[in-house]
């Protein structure tokens, strides 16, 4: 080992070349919390954002010298720690209860992000392709989707024979905090990191001190020589560097003879493992067996403990009873469970996804609940209330959605009730408002249309991805399968059916996918969906009001809450009015006015009841005033906030006239 981390640091190569001023500028331009706190050497983030040639020289000239000569200053490997306490815990005295906010060297981070850029280039390639985790093009999705193709070819095999495949969930204790620096420093050597690249990573790692800060005290130093350092740029990559080979070990490979003995699969997401075996049955299980044996010795030479209590197995099967499965690392069985959390998604044995459903259901409601809590008399427009659903509910919704899938139409209505919950309660309108409907009019995707969109983006964005990208491997062959159910078509099926649809087919091509700008493809989502909405005949009172084109209509943006709520009643067929009341089953002696004697409908209210002649007759004179048709249908028509065919300044008028005219009608009698 010390002879090859000689030759690791002796060998040169173009990768040793000095940085020059513009990368290091571009750097500084690029600084993103410039306004975060400093470390122990009191440079901020911003002044360095906006340092001027100078400065960039002499930080050039610096980071130069520490990469050439190997050496990182003192200050660098320092680190402010803040304890923060957990909010979930009660034991202020237990140190476990609190989270380290690590706070190191503003410049040394500037210094490291550019060495990383060089890193990935150096050693990038030889990062496992089955390890997810920080690193650009990829995401929790894509680990999820991996997993889920070995779920679901076992599940087509099942047809035939009835079997189950046993994926192992291992937890490593203190992943971060135990990385073994010696081990990292011949891992990197391994993978191509050379010279001074090498030598400058060492210096990074050695003699490394921190202290406790709190309200302007510190404690003593203390040195800590393990564990990749927290809160710094460069330690996810060496983190990476250090579990890379868990992959070979697991994959047990002779050197010699390069014949894969081992058969099973580490699908990693930083520090979360799944072992997944690549045969099913009896087999599979005792591949994963192999395969556990195999980690624990590579567990032991690199010094990597286990957290057994938290690792568990679960058994997919398509059984009714769950076969049960002994599996063992280190001596211990693997305790067997039947759901399971993995990189946000509830796993389920039976391949289903109620349990997963009801918890996104759950902490959605929350959300909204939080969103409509910011209502109140008089705001916020209806227009912000639906910016937030889009932001805090439908990203909670469908996240790992490609994976996992509402099961019945009626799991799909809630998910569309749930976010439609505070827009609903913003315009003030009663439950039996029509959801759809309401969607329609907040020119918001339903869930299950907004899927559609999800699937093309998320297939188009794997296939252009390289071929050695996992995601792009499981939508070429998922798109070749014949799926054998009805129930969860594989992602890329979803997305072939709905590219046609949204009339995107170019972007499942397989050699050049191009995925329209994803706006249009909404735009034709949302086309879609006013069609079908339409064909349904619900909320036929909106028909001859909706705007043209995918918009939302103005009164949504425009309008005081109260306005807008008198509005969207009208509009909804959902008002005070007699003869909308009893449309909607309210049972009524009459529906005759009893100031008019005519029937309480809404053509009565707009143009001809007395109750409301003076408010109706200020809106004329105003509306005269400012050029606008007061004729029927027009005072009708933007009154409702039809206002669609107006230049902006006019529609603006006609909707600040309108309300005017609601509020008062309002003020005489409900509406
Ligand atoms: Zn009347």
């Amino acid at each position: 080992m010390l002879e090859k981390l000689r030759t690791a640091s002796a060998s040169s190569s173009a990768a040793d070349a000095p940085f020059d001023e513009k990368t290091v500028a571009a750097a500084c331009a690029s600084l993103r919390k410039p306004k975060s706190a400093v470390g122990p050497d009191g440079i901020s983030g911003r002044f360095l954002k906006h340092a001027g040639p100078t400065v960039i020289a002499c930080i050039t000239l610096l980071l130069n010298y520490s990469w050439q000569h190997g050496v990182v200053p003192r200050q660098w490997r320092e680190a402010n720690i803040i304890p923060l306490f957990k909010e979930s815990q009660t034991d202020r005295a237990d140190p476990n209860n609190y989270r380290p906010i690590s706070l190191t060297s503003v410049l040394c981070k500037l210094c490291e992000r550019i060495i990383l850029a060089r890193l990935w280039k150096l050693a990038g390639d030889r990062i496992s392709r089955r390890q997810f985790g920080f690193r650009r093009g990829h995401s929790t999705l894509d680990g999820l989707l991996f997993l889920d193709h070995h779920v679901r070819l076992m599940r087509m095999n099942a047809v035939k024979t009835n079997n189950w495949l046993s994926v192992c969930f291992l937890d490593i204790s203190k992943a971060f905090d135990r990385a073994w620096h010696a081990g990292l420093l011949q891992k990197l050597a391994d993978i191509g990191v050379t010279g001074n690249a090498w030598r400058w990573c060492r210096a990074f790692l050695s003699d490394r001190r921190l202290r406790t800060t709190q309200d302007g005290l510190n404690s003593d130093w203390f040195s800590f020589n393990a564990g990749v350092p927290q809160g710094s740029v460069l330690s996810p990559f060496l983190f990476l560097v250090f579990i890379n080979d868990l992959q070979d070990a697991v994959n047990h490979r002779e050197p010699s003879d390069r014949i894969q003995t081992g058969r099973a699969i580490a699908s990693l997401y930083a520090d979360d493992l799944a072992l997944i075996p690549l045969s099913f049955g009896k087999t599979g299980d005792a591949e994963v067996q192999e395969a556990l044996e195999q980690l624990g010795a590579w567990a032991d030479k690199w010094r990597v403990t286990f957290n057994v209590s938290k690792s568990k197995v679960l058994c997919f099967t398509s059984r009714r009873n769950v076969p049960s499965v002994r599996v063992f690392l280190n001596g211990d069985q693997l305790q067997q469970v039947l759901t399971f959390d993995y990189l946000g998604l509830r796993w389920q044995e039976n391949g289903k996804w109620d349990e997963h459903f009801e918890k996104v259901a759950l902490s959605a409601t929350r959300v909204a609940g939080f969103i409509t809590s910011l209502l109140h008399a008089t705001g916020p427009p209806a227009s912000v209330i639906r910016q937030l659903c889009h932001a805090l509910i439908r990203t909670k919704i469908l996240y790992g959605m490609p994976v996992w899938q509402p099961s019945s139409d009626v799991q799909w209505q809630r998910l569309d009730s749930i976010l439609a919950e505070p827009m609903r309660r913003c315009l003030g309108l009663p439950k039996s408002t029509h959801i759809k409907s309401l969607l329609v009019e907040m020119n918001t995707l339903w869930t299950k249309r907004q899927f559609d969109v999800l699937a093309v983006a998320t297939c188009s964005r794997a296939l252009s991805q390289p071929r050695q990208h996992q995601s792009h491997t499981v939508v070429q062959s998922q798109l070749d399968w014949r799926w054998p159910f009805e129930q969860r078509q594989p992602i890329p099926h979803v997305a072939r059916r709905a590219a046609t649809e949204l009339k995107a087919p170019s972007a499942l091509d397989r050699k050049q996918p191009s995925m329209p700008p994803q706006k249009q493809l909404v735009n034709n989502a949302l086309a879609l969906q006013r069609v079908e909405w339409r064909k349904s005949g619900h909320g036929r009172s909106l028909y001859h009001l909706m705007p043209i084109g995918p918009r939302t209509p103005s009164y949504l943006f425009k309008d005081p809450r109260p306005a807008a709520i008198v509005r969207a009643r009208l509009r909804f067929d959902r008002s005070h009015l007699a003869e909308s009341r009893r449309r909607r089953g309210v049972q009524l002696d009459s529906i005759i006015c009893a100031r008019c004697n005519l029937a309480d409908n809404l053509g009565h209210f707009l143009n001809d009841c007395q109750r409301n002649a003076r408010a109706r007759k200020e809106a004329f004179r105003e509306a005269e005033l400012a050029g606008l048709p007061t004729a029927q249908p027009h005072f009708g028509l933007w009154t409702l906030g039809y206002v669609e065919s107006m230049p902006n300044a006019r529609a603006n008028i006609a909707l600040a006239i309108s309300a005017k005219f609601l509020l008062a009608s309002r003020a005489i009698r409900k509406l």
